[in-house]
């Protein structure tokens, strides 16, 4: 009897990775279409000066508007799309996307952009960063690239030069979700990074864990010492923001500042201008082809 449930549980098991792996296929080909039928949107989520609140930029957030399910967020898709090699394609099309989009902005914030490692070592990325930024006009200190250290980790001396041709072009760098990473200290030392982001699983413990607070404390001296910016992600309390600016963090970004919304929603809040003859360019956008 015993061994009979067992293999019914094997049974069952075999029919849900049968099921998963379908799903993932059916996913993956959905994916491959995305761009071509106009499902990809970007959500942009602000990022402030912690003391004032003043805007700084907007980080740019990939978004899956898949009709039947909504909206998939990108946890659940990017790494797929990382395993199946559709990364390079989605990465191209949220950075020309984003720039499109910043270079419309009347004010002049930075905007943000999550790069895969997967593009940092299958694409010739300081070709396409120089090309979208004459095609779109946008200023190279505007543009910020958010890399984490499994990123640069991957092959290190490769990375680096990457890094430097890209800093070459004027454009900023920063390390994210810095924290949970592998060898942080090397990392920030031997990498030209221009800003650190607190990842928010430390912001969240803050309240809670005297030793959180410990870290965060010496992540600033680290960042600041190295003469870089820092920012902390995910802040959703007053009392997080609070203890944030104790701790001398100048930059924030979380649900409590702003939630990434569409462009459309933040000029029609009035958080963002938008230059004179945008409202045409955006109407002339091609369709997809
Ligand atoms: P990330 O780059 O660390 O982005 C921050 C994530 O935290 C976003 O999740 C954002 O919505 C979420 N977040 C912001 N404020 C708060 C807060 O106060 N509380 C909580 N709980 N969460 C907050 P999202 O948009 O789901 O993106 C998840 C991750 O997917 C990103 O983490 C980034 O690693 C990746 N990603 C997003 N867009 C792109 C993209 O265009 N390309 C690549 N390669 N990766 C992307
Ligand atoms: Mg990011
Ligand atoms: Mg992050
Ligand atoms: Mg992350």
């Amino acid at each position: 009897r015993a061994k009979n449930d067992l293999s019914q549980r094997i049974c069952y098991y075999e029919k849900d990775m049968d099921e998963l792996v379908k799903a993932r296929r059916r996913m993956s080909v959905e994916l491959r279409d995305a761009i071509v039928r106009d499902e990809l949107e970007i959500h942009y989520q602000v990022q402030t000066l912690v003391v004032t609140g003043e805007t700084l930029g907007y980080e740019a957030l990939l978004r899956w508007n898949h009709g039947p399910q909504g909206y998939i967020p990108p946890g659940e898709f990017i790494p797929l799309a990382e395993q199946t090699g559709a990364i390079l394609e989605l990465g191209e099309w949220v950075l020309r996307r984003a720039c499109a989009d910043a270079a419309l902005w009347a004010q002049p914030y930075t905007v943000a952009v999550n790069l895969s490692a997967v593009q940092f070592n299958h694409s010739d990325l300081p070709k396409l960063i120089r090309d979208v930024l004459e095609e779109t006009g946008l200023a190279p200190h505007r543009l910020e690239l958010e890399l984490t250290e499994s990123t640069v980790f991957a092959d290190g001396d490769r990375a680096r030069n990457i890094l430097r041709q890209i800093k070459a072009l004027g454009v900023k760098v920063a390390l994210d979700d810095f924290g949970t990473g592998y060898s942080s200290l090397d990392t920030l030392l031997s990498f030209p990074f221009d800003k650190i982001k607190i990842d928010r699983a430390f912001v969240h413990e803050a309240l809670t864990n005297p030793q959180t607070i410990a870290i965060i404390r010496a992540i600033l001296a680290l960042g600041h010492g190295l003469g870089l910016s820092v920012l902390a992600e995910g802040i959703e309390s007053e009392d997080q923001l609070n203890i944030l600016e104790v701790e001398g963090c100048t930059e924030g970004q979380g649900f409590l500042l702003g939630r990434p919304q569409p462009m459309a929603d933040l000029v029609a809040a009035g958080h963002l201008v938008l230059r004179p003859g945008a409202g045409e360019r955006l109407a002339q956008r091609p369709p997809p082809d």
